[in-house]
């Protein structure tokens, strides 16, 4: 062969006494095959086979199966955002003239699709009170094709009846999906609940470190799983498997980063509450959050992201804090090592109760508390002392 030809054809060197923990990124767009007649018959590779890198190499595989493991799923599949996993199952599930019920606490995205891109294409929206329940029944006709669900839900923490809506929605013959971001698999098992779809940014805590962004589906059965990958195939996304090498890095960690993080949010929040009062400090695992017997009846934890109600006379103090802050940064997304608070506006459209106005939303991190509780205790007197 001439020189231009060994610049291009790799040599086979042994991999004979090999082995690492770490598993390889193996980047491709092209899967060449052993010869002609393996790539005419390459679709009938099935689900698991390799085609095209676009649609999985083994690192991505690999990240899908240990999702799959955690999750009790059958398969798992991988996007680029975790925004991405909640919109794929609503395009892979809902056809013109469908309903999906969405609710008023989901990630505020969601909303902005239904309302944007779904519904200009004659899929209508409902959005309901996540504290709905099995009266979620009355929602129910036959336009209905998903209940998506977040639990808890953004910013203002309610955690939701997952197995009562879910019973509903199995009489009714209804898909049910869920976002839980916040809890991972390692909290909570939306599958082990009859959930159809359990959504994840691995953005947040698989990631762990604030540098990539993606997210996964997990599914109980291939059917589901190819109405994802038919989806994907037909818009051409798929999920770089470099991202998928930080994405495995983040998961080995992430056990013992949740529960730090657990440890020493429920500890913040806990003193939070007993300065400003139980009601202003929105945490599962306190008596304070709406569902809180909820999540002790179907969570197994709770993880580093919580809320505190500002009410409106100590919202101008509250920049003022924000701004001195030395050891939180300012800023949205969460579950990396990094502690953040971010200023939230919310207001519900369909559920009334609670605080309308002004939330802080604390993500702990991975410093060390009392640096912590130096930022936080200003701000906790200012809401202190509106009382
Ligand atoms: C961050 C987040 C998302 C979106 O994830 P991206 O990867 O940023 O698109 C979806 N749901 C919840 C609950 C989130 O916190």
């Amino acid at each position: 062969m001439r020189d231009e030809t060994l610049c291009v054809k790799k040599p086979v060197v042994s991999e004979e006494g090999f082995a690492t923990l770490a598993t390889p990124t193996y980047r491709a767009s092209t899967i060449p095959f052993a010869d002609a007649e393996a790539y005419a018959s390459r679709g009938e590779r099935g689900p698991d086979g390799y085609t095209y890198g676009l649609h999985g190499t083994p690192t991505t595989r690999t990240l899908e199966a240990a999702l799959s493991a955690l999750e009790g799923a059958e398969r798992t599949v991988l996007v680029p955002s975790g925004q991405a996993a909640i919109t794929v199952v609503l395009l892979a599930v809902l056809m013109p003239g469908d309903t999906v019920l969405i609710p008023d606490t989901a990630y505020p995205p969601v909303a902005g699709f239904c309302e944007n891109y779904l519904a200009p294409r004659g899929i209508s929206h409902r959005v309901y009170d996540p504290m709905i329940g099995a009266g979620i029944e009355a929602l129910i006709d036959d336009t209905v094709k998903l209940i998506w669900m977040e639990s808890p839900g953004s910013t203002t923490m309610e955690v939701q009846d997952i197995p009562a809506i879910v019973a509903v929605a199995k009489r009714h013959g209804v898909l049910t999906g869920c976002d839980n971001t916040w809890a991972t698999p390692l909290y909570f098992k939306p599958l082990a609940h009859g959930v159809d779809f359990s959504a994840q940014a691995l953005t947040k805590y698989v990631g762990g470190h604030s540098d990539l962004l993606m997210g996964s589906i997990a599914v109980g059965d291939l059917d589901l799983r190819s109405k994802l990958k038919d989806v994907l195939r037909m818009i051409g996304i798929g999920v770089s498997p470099d991202d998928a090498a930080l994405a495995l890095r983040g998961l080995e960690t992430m056990a013992v980063r949740l529960a730090h993080c657990s440890r020493v949010a429920r500890d913040l929040a806990e003193r939070m509450a007993a300065r400003v009062g139980a009601d202003r400090v929105l945490h599962p695992a306190l008596p304070g959050c709406a569902g809180h017997a909820v999540f002790e009846r179907d969570f197994t934890g709770a993880s580093g992201v919580f809320s505190l109600i500002i009410p409106a006379a100590a919202e101008e103090v509250l920049q003022r804090h924000l701004t001195a802050a030395k050891t939180f940064s300012i800023g949205a997304s969460w579950g990396g090592t990094h502690s953040l608070l971010a200023p939230m506006r919310i207001r519900r459209t369909v559920r009334k109760e609670g605080h309308q106005g002004t939330y802080l939303r604390i993500n702990i991190g991975m410093e060390a508390p009392e640096d912590l509780w130096a930022d936080l205790e200003p701000i906790v007197e200012a809401v202190a002392a509106t009382r």
